[in-house]
């Protein structure tokens, strides 16, 4: 959440699975009403994500590696029949330390863990390093939320199929992050 300066040359990047349409349309609604109930800035419909590995700011000519890390590490799971990868959201948490209300897994989903695993280890063999950080599984639902939301438990669990995950570019401005997709895999013909 730290600012960091804009520059030419670099680009602050993760790794992440996007919701379908019908899917991030609840996780709006979700984040609306937790948003309208104690304040913070709910995440917009299109910039809802899981993120799976966290580049941060890199320099722009790294780009092209990261992309073949994305390549591999989608090849390997299409051989192991990773996708779809069905999982639920079953878990309303809140972190206090940066007032973020999201949505999460409570129940280990291995295949989502192990698409974390893997990233990380293309990423690393290819010099990036990656936050030590355990990987949570979470969807962002409201930023700057001063309390928990009360949980909408009858709306769990939401059921999650995704058939693809992403190389995104974040650009932070003053309303928050956009996100821009630099690739996509698996790309259908592939593997
Ligand atoms: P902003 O920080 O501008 O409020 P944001 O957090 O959505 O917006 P980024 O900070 O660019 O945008 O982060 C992109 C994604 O990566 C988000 O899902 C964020 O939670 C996640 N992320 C950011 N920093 C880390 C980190 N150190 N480790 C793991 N994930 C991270
Ligand atoms: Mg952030």
């Amino acid at each position: 959440m730290s600012g960091q300066t804009a520059s030419p040359e670099r680009a602050r990047v993760f790794f992440a699975l996007w919701p379908e349409a019908a899917l991030a349309e609840r996780l709006a609604a979700l984040a609306e009403a937790q948003a309208a109930a104690v304040g913070g800035r709910a995440m917009a419909r299109e910039t809802l994500h899981l993120t799976l590995a966290f580049l941060g700011d890199v320099p722009l000519e790294t780009l092209p590696a990261l992309q073949e890390a994305g390549h591999l590490v989608a090849r390997q799971q299409v051989m192991h029949h990773v996708f779809p990868l069905e999982f639920s959201l079953d878990h309303f948490g809140y972190w206090q330390h940066n007032h973020l209300a999201w949505i999460g897994c409570r129940t280990p989903v291995a295949a989502l863990h192990g698409l974390a695993d893997a990233l990380a280890a293309a990423v690393g063999e290819r010099g990036f390093a990656l936050e030590s950080r355990p990987f949570v599984p979470h969807v962002t639902l409201v930023r700057r939320a001063p309390v928990a939301p009360p949980c909408r438990e009858e709306a769990l669990p939401l059921y999650w199929r995704a058939t693809d995950f992403a190389l995104l570019r974040s650009r932070r401005h003053a309303g928050g992050a956009a996100y821009e997709t630099l690739a996509r895999w698996p790309v259908e013909g592939s593997a």
